[in-house]
């Protein structure tokens, strides 16, 4: 078997907007759609904590670690989750801790934000993989699986930078893609906040990773439709 048979390079389809989308299409329903998130809803718990989608493919599936809970797409979290398990499936931190029959306390070293799914970083703490992928001057080492965090060129910049969603200024937080705009987060607080972020697949295999504010998300469906009947 060779793993790149159940791997793709990036981890759900590419182009950013799941095709699936919850259908509220009647005209008219979106104009007094609600501006917050509710994280707590059934749906919102089981998306991928990397990638946001909820969608589950035959060849890229979401594993819920049998310890924590955490939803990840297999080609999300990399290595470690290449292969469905037979068992049970334990994310990175809640392994060590079988392994080593301790309560393991990980914290990303990026932000604050408690949920989502962390990995090693090369100086023995843990990062989100969200965090790791979405922050431009952290990198892993080890690129296909994902694994060994390295965040010795972040920018000192990104640390004067404030959270929007958790308020704080700590770690590291990412900009707006769109140039000029002041909105910033930490990556795992914005996914948790179901803020606009996409990772794309350039052609020479790197993966851009993209983030928009509300005022400047990029093709949603009802955005179209809002400016077209803004005609009339
Ligand atoms: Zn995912
Ligand atoms: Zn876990
Ligand atoms: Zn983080
Ligand atoms: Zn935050
Ligand atoms: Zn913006």
């Amino acid at each position: 078997m060779s793993t790149a048979d159940v791997l793709p390079p990036v981890g759900f389809p590419t182009g950013g907007e799941p095709a699936a989308e919850p259908s509220a299409e009647s005209p008219g329903a979106e104009a007094d759609e609600p501006e917050g998130v509710d994280v707590d809803s059934y749906e919102e718990q089981s998306m991928c904590s990397v990638c946001g989608v909820g969608d589950s493919w035959d060849e890229d599936q979401i594993l819920f670690c049998d310890e924590c809970n955490v939803p990840v797409h297999q080609a999300c979290f990399g290595a470690g989750a290449r292969e469905v398990p037979e068992g049970d499936w334990f994310c990175d931190t809640c392994r060590l801790g079988k392994v080593t029959g301790k309560k393991i306390k990980a914290e990303c070293i990026f932000c604050p934000q408690p949920s989502g799914v962390l990995k090693r970083t090369s100086d023995a703490r843990w990062a989100h993989v969200t965090c790791a992928l979405w922050i431009p001057d952290a990198q892993f080492l080890d690129v296909d699986g994902r694994d060994i965090v390295h965040p010795y060129a972040v920018h000192p910049e990104r640390l004067s930078l404030t959270c929007n969603v958790c308020g704080e200024q700590m770690g590291a937080c990412v900009q707006c893609t769109e140039p000029k705009c002041l909105a910033a987060w930490h990556p795992q607080c914005a996914r948790v906040a179901g803020v606009q972020m996409t990772l794309t697949e350039k052609a020479d295999g790197e993966v851009q990773p993209t983030i928009y504010c509300k005022k400047h998300e990029k093709g949603k469906k009802k955005q179209k439709k809002r400016s077209r009947e803004s005609k009339w």
